[in-house]
């Protein structure tokens, strides 16, 4: 996601830091490098000219100039106004979700055709779902394409909310009326109204969906917009904030190679805030945005947090308090719980999506180790623990050269690599010890944050 815009931009970054004086001709000649990038990575022109201003207005002031290193200080307003630009400056509450007083909440999808609103309407049922506790109801206000319906059933099903049955036939402004009727009935906090994808010059189109937010005047009209666009996804959420009264925005397919300039100027170009960024195909796929954070990733200053929180998703808290207990309780530290270890480790990986959120210079670094080697090592280790004996599992101890031989052959590497995989264990086991005074629990809930 955003690689060239990145890297160039943490080039600049690191030339800034080194800085030790700020002149007229050397600022003018680091913004022009980040103007150029942004304009590069399709940032609409308007939005590009504005950050540059304000910038530039920063930087010859007394903020930067008379900071003690002025290269670091001017990184920090390129940083803040970044993030300004993408919707810091409305607060934090602005990309949170409103709930109507008297539920039901009404949430309105709009957006092009494979914008992503079938999707994101799944992913936001389940959102809000587990992470908000809703009761949720779904409905297809799609009655041109059947295939809608269906698809939006099937993703409300997927992930356990209700999907209000429609057919084609029946008139859009019905079926929210309709919806909404039976959200009322049975008490559902939230009803998300998905609609057919429609172009911003399709007047007919577009004067349907101002109909249906009339009908039912909805909490949150959402705009969805395929961030691999460009240029073209800020002329379309353009036409669309002229007719609905857009609420916020949601930007799909980041996770795609887009050159991030709709990220950039959406915020700009609409005045609306981007609520949630669509990371993935996959229903799990929704991050709640956060300027500043998206700021740094941008500047290749890394995204820690999105970090921690993948970890944290990973971490089984139940495996590692009983693995807790029972290293204070002085029993060994065996294969099988050197394999239940692994297991863990295989699950916060995907080792390449995290490299996405590291810092540029460590992606780099992270870029010439090879992932799918490192994957590849986690498997092998496991067919080894998988080829033991349960005695020999929980007496490694037991494993010479006989034992050794049987084992690789079982599990198809050579005895070297059975070597390895032990000492790797015996490395883990001897930490373990340490960590028996109660400090391996102390660790695993550092990690849950
Ligand atoms: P709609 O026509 O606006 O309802 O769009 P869909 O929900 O049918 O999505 C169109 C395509 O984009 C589908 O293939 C989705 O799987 C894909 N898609 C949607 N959101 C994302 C995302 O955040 N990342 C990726 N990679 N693909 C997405």
């Amino acid at each position: 996601m955003l690689d060239n815009l990145t890297q160039r931009l943490a080039k600049v970054v690191k030339t800034m830091r080194g800085e030790a004086r700020l002149t007229e001709s050397n600022t003018a000649e680091m913004l022009r490098e980040v103007r150029l990038a942004l304009l590069e990575a399709d940032v609409a022109l308007p939005a590009v000219r504005e950050f540059i201003g304000k910038v530039k207005d920063k930087a010859l002031g007394e903020e930067v100039i008379g900071s003690l290193s002025p290269g670091q200080a001017l990184v920090g307003v390129v940083q803040r106004e970044l993030a300004a630009l993408m919707g810091a400056d409305l607060g934090p509450e602005a990309s949170q979700l409103s709930f109507a007083q008297q539920p039901p909440a009404i949430f309105l999808m709009a957006g092009l055709q494979g914008a992503g609103k079938t999707t994101t309407t799944g992913k936001l049922a389940k959102y809000l779902k587990e992470e908000k506790k809703k009761k949720v109801l779904t409905v297809s206000a799609d009655v041109y394409r059947p295939a809608a319906i269906a698809q939006l059933e099937a993703v409300t099903r997927q992930v356990g909310a209700d999907f209000f049955p429609t057919t084609a036939s029946d008139k859009p402004v019905d079926i929210a009326r309709n919806a909404l009727d039976w959200a009322r009935k049975h008490y559902y906090d939230v009803l998300i109204i998905d609609t057919a994808g429609r172009l911003g010059i399709d007047e007919a189109m577009m004067k349907e969906i101002a109909e249906v937010h009339a009908a039912v005047n909805p909490v949150e009209t959402l705009f969805v917009v395929d961030a691999m666009l460009g240029q073209d996804a800020i002329n379309t959420a353009k036409a669309f904030n002229d007719t609905l009264p857009l609420t916020g925005v949601v930007l799909t397919k980041l996770d795609g190679d887009s050159r991030g300039g709709a990220a950039l100027s959406v915020r700009h170009v609409t005045g609306k805030p981007i609520k949630f960024a669509g990371v993935s195909e996959k229903l799990d796929g929704l991050e709640a945005f956060d300027p500043a954070r998206m700021a740094n990733r941008i500047l290749g200053m890394g995204d820690i947090l999105a970090l921690v929180e993948e970890a944290r998703k990973g971490v089984d808290m139940k495996a590692a308090s009983d693995l807790a207990n029972k290293i204070k309780s002085g029993a060994k530290f065996d294969m099988n719980d050197f394999k239940a270890q692994l297991a863990q480790m295989k699950k916060m990986g995907g080792m390449a999506g995290l490299i996405d959120k590291l810092p540029a210079q460590f992606q780099q670094a992270a870029g010439n180790a090879n992932m799918d080697q490192a994957e590849k090592q986690v498997r092998r280790m496991v067919g080894i623990i998988d080829s033991m004996t349960p005695a020999e599992r929980a007496k490694p101890e037991l494993i010479k050269a006989n034992r050794k031989r049987r084992i690789a052959a079982g599990a198809g590497v050579q005895v070297q690599d059975v070597n390895r995989m032990l000492t790797q264990y015996e490395q883990m086991n001897t930490m373990m010890k340490k960590l028996k005074g109660g400090g391996l629990m102390k660790m695993m809930r550092g990690m849950k944050g």
